[in-house]
Order: structure tokens, then sequence, then C-alpha cells
């Protein structure tokens, strides 16, 4: 099939490069021509494991990028993958949705059948406006022209190909039969353990059972709302673990057996009962914030996603007081961060949880040092009001520094030279917010080494 993709960031790339690998020729548009160009370079425009060899497989045969909407024409599916920011009223802003429809609507063949198929995270009834302003400005008729479609995206940035081509499940909304047809064609290659089993050899992950996902389809209102209320619902389940590991610490219990023997159920599941500062990143505070909104204006307030943003920001502040009230005031004190992405194997640092606790010690008249191995670049061009000293290694952050506090688990971390860095620090004290470090190890090295909710013994 011809397929446009509308965004070159971290969900219209990763969208346009496995669907090419699948066998669709696929082109997508950004209006950032620098992203386009790496892509025609055979180069990813992201920081994304596996993406850049894919990218530079496809380009040019199977892969094209373009700043012009040209393609859209030819288009057989057309997918709006562009940025749904929060406003400050915590709603989502569809500027740039509505700027990505208008420009499709002008490119659209007439004697064609389009598929436009949103797969950007959009409020509920979005499909439907994004119908009528396509319809208005193109004066062709949905069902028959075209049809708009929800295609929500699940993957994780870090695990983002292994997501798209072994994803749990494909979800699917539309009204129009032809666009679900389209689609169930389009996906095809996505349910074949042949091709997957070629996909999984391709991403070197052999060792993977290859089991085709759950293809489902729903109508396209409730497609928008499974990817809100899944978000939401990961948001909740990882601040209720992070609310337990405070109320573990209180009462001298770990955290880490605790989540372990909660997992073990198969109701609850292992996955998201990870400790940590609390959620961060470029979805889960943007998309709980528009749920809350949304069903605040409906009458129907989610008051538990509400708990959850509150929690969550308490979550931060913990961790600022926990500093706080080791070392006492931060005035003039050294403050060395590991970690400013909000995940390890991203370099995508919007919303992230080191932004806040780099904030509140600055505020306290703390100096900063921080790294990340990834996310230096992204992070300094978004919070340049904040003074932080960037160094170019990990073990460069425990130079001077009264305390370190490990923020995001990038795998290097374990690996560094904790022995010179003790040397190196003015007070030895590590406040591992992630339970990454093995706190033995840390202690045997004269660290003093604190964890989240780890019980009276860890
Ligand atoms: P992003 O900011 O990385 O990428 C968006 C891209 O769209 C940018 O490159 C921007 O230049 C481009 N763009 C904006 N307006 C455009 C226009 N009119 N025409 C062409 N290009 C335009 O954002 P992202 O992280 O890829 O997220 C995109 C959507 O996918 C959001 O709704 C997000 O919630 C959703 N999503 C993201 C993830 C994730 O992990 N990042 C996961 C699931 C869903």
């Amino acid at each position: 099939m011809k397929i446009t993709c509308i965004g070159a960031g971290y969900i219209g790339s990763v969208t346009g490069t496995s669907l090419s690998v699948m066998g669709h020729h696929c082109t997508i548009i950004d209006i950032d021509a620098a992203k386009v160009d790496a892509i025609n370079a055979g180069t990813s425009p992201i920081y994304e494991p596996g993406l850049q060899d894919l990218i530079q497989l496809q380009a040019g045969t199977f892969l094209f990028a373009s700043t012009s909407y040209q393609s859209v024409y030819d288009a057989d599916v057309v997918f709006i993958g562009v940025g749904t920011p929060s406003l400050e009223d915590g709603s989502a802003d569809l500027s740039y949705i509505r700027a990505a429809a208008a420009n499709i609507a002008k490119h659209l063949n007439p004697d064609r059948f389009t598929v436009i198929v949103n797969k950007s995270t959009v409020p509920v009834g979005t499909g439907e406006e994004v119908t009528s302003m396509i319809e208005h400005i193109s004066g062709l008729r949905p069902g028959e022209h075209f049809a708009v479609a929800s295609n929500p995206e699940f993957l994780r940035e870090g695990h983002a190909l292994e997501d798209v081509f072994f994803p749990d499940r494909i979800v699917v909304g539309a009204s129009a039969g032809r666009a679900k047809e389209r689609l169930k064609e389009l996906y095809a290659p996505f349910m074949r353990r042949d091709l997957l089993v070629k996909a999984a050899q391709l991403l070197g992950i052999q060792e993977r059972e290859i089991v085709p996902p759950v293809y489902f389809e729903t109508d396209l209102r409730s497609a928008e709302m499974i990817k809100y209320a899944s978000n939401a619902f990961l948001a909740v389940k990882i601040s209720y673990i992070n609310e337990v590991a405070r109320f573990c610490e209180a009462v001298g219990a770990n955290v880490m057996d605790v989540a372990q023997g909660m997992g073990l159920d198969s109701r609850i599941g292992n996955q998201f009962l990870q400790v940590s500062s609390g959620w961060s990143g470029s979805c889960f505070p943007k998309d709980t914030a528009e749920l809350l909104n949304a069903s605040q204006k409906h009458g129907q307030e989610l008051s538990i996603v509400k708990a959850a943003i509150e929690s969550n920001y308490q979550m931060h502040l913990y961790i600022a007081n926990k500093v706080h009230d080791r070392i006492g005031s931060l005035q003039n004190r050294t403050i060395g961060i590991l970690g400013l992405t909000f995940k390890p194997n991203t370099d995508d640092t919007r919303h992230t949880q080191a932004a806040v606790l780099i904030r509140k010690f600055s505020e306290c008249g703390a100096v900063i040092r921080a790294h990340d191995p990834k996310g230096m670049t992204g992070f300094h061009q978004r919070n340049n009001d904040l003074p932080v000293i960037y160094c170019s290694t990990g073990e460069q952050v425990a130079e001077g520094a009264d305390v370190l506090v490990l923020v995001t688990h990038w795998p290097e971390y374990k690996v560094l030279d904790w022995k010179w860095m003790h040397e190196a620090m003015r007070s030895p004290y590590i406040l591992d917010t992630r339970n990454f470090l093995n706190p033995e190890e840390m202690r045997g090295l004269g660290f003093m080494y604190e964890g989240l909710g780890l019980g009276t013994d860890k």
C-alpha cells in the first residue's frame, strides 16, 4: 500500500519505518526540514534503539520523507502522528492536528478513497472533528472519498520497534466499514507469523516468542478513549506502588519484595510496579491532564486520575525532601543528577522528573551537576533557564558533590567507576530513586546508600 505519515517524531518516524519494513511504500512528512533530511539521508531524527539501522536499510527504496504533503494525493492510508501537548488548563492542544488535517484536505485525490488515521493521542470526538474539517476544506464526502479512523499507539519509547512489530493489541476504531477493511489489509503483515519471525531477526530479537497481536476493532470514540484510559490506568498503577513504597519505608517493609509478591498475581501483573521519583515524560502528564479535564467538563470527574496526578507531584517532592532531610540546607551544596530523560534508552526530555527536581534544588540554592547518555542537549534546550553544569561522563557528576540522585536507570550507570566517584564526592550520599544499584556493593564502597521503600534491613 501507499502510506503517508504526518510527523517524523517519536511516533511518526517509527510508524513509517516499520510499515515500510512490512512492505508498504511509505512517505513521512514533517514541517521540520532537519528531520526530513535526516530520514532521506538514512539517519534517524530521534534516538530510539535500532531505528537508525532500519531507516538506513529502508530509505530511498520503501521509505521517503518530505516537507510537502504531495504524497497524500496517492496515499491509500494517511497517518496523523503530530504532537498533542497540553494547554494551560490541561486539555490537549489540537492545533497541530488541525493544521495537519487542513493540509491533508488540500491534497486529497477525489478519485481515490483515502483513509485518514489518527495515531496521535486525541480526545474523544477528535476523529469526528477531523472528518468535518476535511469535508469542509476539500468539499469531498466522508464515506465516499475518505474516512477518518482512530488507531492509537501504545509503544514505549526505548522499546518502540519491538512494541510496534509485536504489540499486545492493534486497536482500530472507525465508523466506515471500508476504512476498517483498508486498515485490516494494512496490518495483515503484522498478523503473519512468517513475517514477524523475519522482523524479529532484523531487530536481533530472535529469542522472543512470536505471537501475532489481538486485532481489536471498535468505533471511533471508543478507540480514542482506549488510549487515554490505558495511559491513565498505568499512571495510577505507578502512583500506587510509589505510595506503597513510601508506606513500606514508614513500616520497615521492602517494596521490591512487596511489588514482586503482588505481581505474581496474574490479576495484578508485574509490570508498572517499579518504584521511581514519579511518572513523567511526553505522554502520561499530558494524557492524564486531558482525561481529567475532559471528564470534569462532562460532569464525570475521574477522581482516581486526579488523585494519581496529585500523588505523583507529591512523589517528586518526597524525593526533594529526602535530600533536604539528609543533608540539611541546600544553599551552595552540590547535587549530582544521574539521568535527565524520563526513562532509559530515549533522548526524549519532555516533562522529566529531573526537571522538577533540579528546579526545586536550584530554588534552594544548590549547585547542580548532571549527566545523561542521550538527553543532555535536549534537556538543555528545553530547560535553558536552569543553572546546570553538564558533565560529559557520569563519573564527573560526583566531583565535589554532597549527594548523588540517580533519577534515570540507564544501564551504563551500573558500571560507572563508583570507587572513583566515592573519592570525588564531598560527602558520599546516594539517593537511588529507582532501586537500581546494588545497595551492598555501594555500601561496601563506603557510600551512604538510600533507595525507596527498601525496609529496615536493606
Ligand atoms: P513529536 O513531537 O516527537 O513528533 C511530532 C512531529 O510532528 C514533530 O516532528 C513535528 O515537527 C511534526 N509536526 C507538527 N505539526 C506538523 C504538521 N502540521 N505537518 C507535519 N508535521 C508536523 O511527538 P510524538 O512523541 O511523536 O507524539 C505524537 C503523538 O503520538 C502525540 O499525540 C502523542 O501523545 C502520541 N503518542 C506518543 C507516544 C510516545 O511514546 N512518544 C506513544 C504513544 C502515543
